[in-house]
């Protein structure tokens, strides 16, 4: 069977009725590229930054995460690649940067946090990212927003970035598309304010899921309680997506569902048309997505929307899907 997937490379990722669904990848370094093009990627929804500084006794430099950038754009064959900014803290700590322990470090000093208070090291980080965009499409993408302050925040430090590069005679990509991650119950219930400020959405499942249903993602003793079908970690998904379309900006999902075979019809009835995935993982959600129609995902939308617990929307998906 999986020979058969992986014949599905060349064909085109659309529904039977036409509806182009984009299926991009989620790497760590410019070595996953390789597995990202073999099974049909059509480029990078999230580079995780965070390889980059893990491993090591001191913060990476400018030019060192300078060459890092440009090593995966100009391996990207030209196809968009989604830059998140570190989101360290949390799950991710580097021994070297010496944060004090925290009763609560999903709750705590992490990820865009550090980097609005850390400017330091956050301009460091940006502009390696925009000199590296002169060789490809990359993108800038922010994670844990919370609220909109933090992303006027982040662009003003973006403009200085671009206004120090600027000012050196170094090159880069002045309209470089920044977006945000959707993965805090707050910025999700907030798309519609949000959507004005960003060009694009990701959502991130693994941690809207973690934080809608006051689930710690790493706690065995709880995880069936961590479940994405849940209605309200529905309803937020959907929300996310109906004002990302309102708004005509782009939304994608990067969370583990975005490769759930079961999810696959669900979101496109929502109307996602981008999801993002381990690259091994593109082969079989193509499969679905070229063997049905946007006719059923709506249909399956309609029903699913208007059951009232996990348990049956599991269930209904299993028995619906190919
Ligand atoms: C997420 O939270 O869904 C996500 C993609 O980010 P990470 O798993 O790196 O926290
Ligand atoms: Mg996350």
């Amino acid at each position: 069977q999986s020979d058969k997937l992986k014949q599905l490379k060349e064909v085109k990722s659309a529904t039977t009725d036409g509806a182009e669904i984009k299926l991009l990848a989620n790497i760590s370094s410019a070595d996953d590229l390789e597995a990202v093009f073999d099974n049909g990627g059509e480029g990078v929804g999230l580079l995780r930054t965070e390889l980059l500084f893990m491993d090591r006794n001191s913060f990476p430099t400018e030019d060192e995460q300078f060459e890092f950038y440009k090593k995966v754009a100009l391996q990207s064959k030209c196809k968009s690649i989604i830059v998140r900014t570190i989101d360290i803290g949390g799950d991710k700590q580097l021994p070297y940067f010496g944060l004090p322990a925290e009763q609560n470090p999903f709750l705590g000093y992490r990820a865009i946090r550090i980097c609005l208070d850390r400017t330091d090291l956050f301009i460091t980080q940006l502009k390696a990212i925009l000199r590296a965009s002169i060789f490809g499409d990359l993108k800038i993408m922010l994670p844990m927003i919370s609220n909109v302050q933090e992303v006027r925040q982040a662009k003003t430090i973006i403009a200085q970035a671009k206004q120090e590069l600027l000012q050196a005679n170094t090159p880069f990509n002045a309209a470089i598309e920044v977006g945000i991650m959707i993965e805090i119950p707050s910025a999700a219930i907030t798309a519609d304010i949000l959507a004005k400020e960003v060009d694009f959405f990701s959502i991130g499942t693994n941690d809207l899921c973690q934080y809608t249903l006051a689930v710690d993602r790493m706690n065995e003793k709880i995880s069936y309680l961590y479940d994405p079908f849940t209605p309200g970690v529905l309803r937020l998904i959907n929300y996310v997506i109906q004002q990302a379309h309102q708004h005509q900006i782009h939304v994608a999902m990067c969370g583990e569902m975005a490769s759930d075979p079961l999810a696959t019809l669900l979101l496109i009835g929502m109307g996602l048309t981008e999801f993002s995935m381990s690259a091994t993982a593109i082969p079989a959600i193509k499969n679905i997505i070229i063997n049905n129609d946007t006719i059923k995902a709506r249909d399956i939308y309609n029903k699913v929307m208007a059951m009232d617990s996990s348990d049956s929307i599991t269930q209904f998906l299993q028995e619906n899907t190919i």
